[in-house]
């Protein structure tokens, strides 16, 4: 814990009073130095251009508690939900409005300081969305968790009557069945390996749950689809036992979206890909546009996200370390202000 001096906002830049801040398994790995790479080797975040000391933090709910001079829109205690994927502005990915993917990024709680702070400084009025009606503590895992669930799920591309298997019900998979029944009209499979999870995925609106740990996940996406297989796989574990089933739950021309984080490597038959003309693909975050159809999702009850556990700023270490034993399910926050 550090006392910094409160940042005072110039031009376009707007201070907000963090009353949330989300805590994502990226945070453990910033807070690990690395992921996991190929062969057991580790890649560091450093290399990657994060600089440490960094507070971390880039799911963030507040009230905004002072503008610079140029920001227009908004005004002290308007309740906002920040953008954190901003880029440099001027790269091929910024410049179609995909900053979130930027060549040289200045994500919030990655690469510049971001919300486990009592105050976090945004670079533009232009970061923030407006929530009013909305609660703050479990929007604030829209900003990361839930668009990254709706990126992949837009990503995915399914047409209607198409099956869409989700692998993991956790976080992020329960968000994408709530999603994709909520802007798609395909087939919901979801696959995990825990049955609390698959039934919470079936309250949600999962057309059938398959516990991966019993059956052959692959065969039975096969035998409910008249062995062609699915036309898409969103794949948010991603793991070295993941992975090559979700390959062979694909159907001719089917698209594989990976998106979790957990690392390791994976072995192709590489006749396969063309043969069947497989599309594999990675989904990291979304753009701001999607952040902003997100809170409209919100703001119409089609999606909700479940915030199970609170914690101080001084408790951080302990709420990353819950994170770590697999504690939390949904999402823990930190609540920075006592209050
Ligand atoms: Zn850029
Ligand atoms: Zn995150």
């Amino acid at each position: 814990m550090e006392e910094l001096a409160i940042p005072k906002p110039k031009y376009d830049q707007v201070l907000v009073r963090v009353k949330s801040a989300g805590v994502c398994h990226s945070d453990l790995h910033l807070w690990e130095g690395g992921y996991v790479g190929p062969g057991g080797s580790f890649m560091k975040v450093e290399d990657r251009g994060v600089k440490f000391p960094l507070t971390p933090g880039h799911e963030v709910a507040g009230t905004v508690e002072d503008i610079g001079e140029s920001v227009i829109g908004f005004q002290k205690g308007d309740k906002v939900l920040v953008y954190p994927w901003i880029g440099e502005g001027l790269c091929p990915a910024c410049r179609v409005g995909e900053e979130h993917l930027c060549d040289s990024p200045r994500t919030l709680g990655i690469y510049q300081n971001g919300g486990y702070s009592e105050y976090v400084l945004i670079p533009s009025y232009k970061y923030l969305i407006k929530i009013d009606g909305l609660d703050l503590e479990s929007t604030a895992s829209l900003a990361c968790s839930g668009l990254t669930a709706y990126s992949a799920v837009k990503i995915a591309h399914v047409q209607a009557g198409n099956t869409m298997v989700i692998v993991g019900a956790g976080g992020l998979g329960l968000m994408a069945v709530q999603i994709a029944k909520a802007i798609t009209n395909a087939r919901v499979v979801i696959a995990d390996i825990n049955d609390n999870k698959l039934q919470e995925a079936k309250k949600l609106g999962a057309d059938e749950a398959i516990n991966s740990s019993s059956a052959d996940a692959s065969k039975t996406i096969k035998d409910i689809t008249a062995g062609l297989g699915s036309e898409a796989v969103i794949d948010f574990v991603n793991n070295t036992k993941t992975a090559p089933t979700s390959v062979n739950m694909l159907r001719k021309r089917g698209k594989l979206v990976m998106v979790g984080l957990f690392g390791g490597s994976l072995d192709l038959n590489l006749a396969l890909i063309p043969l069947r003309a497989y599309t594999l693909t990675g989904a990291y975050t979304g753009k701001f546009a999607d952040l902003v159809d997100m809170v409209a999702l919100a703001k119409m009850g089609k999606i909700r996200s479940v915030v199970s556990k609170r914690f101080k700023l001084d408790q951080a270490n302990e709420a990353l370390e819950e994170l770590k034993a697999g504690k939390v399910i949904g999402r823990a926050v930190l609540n920075p202000q006592n209050e």
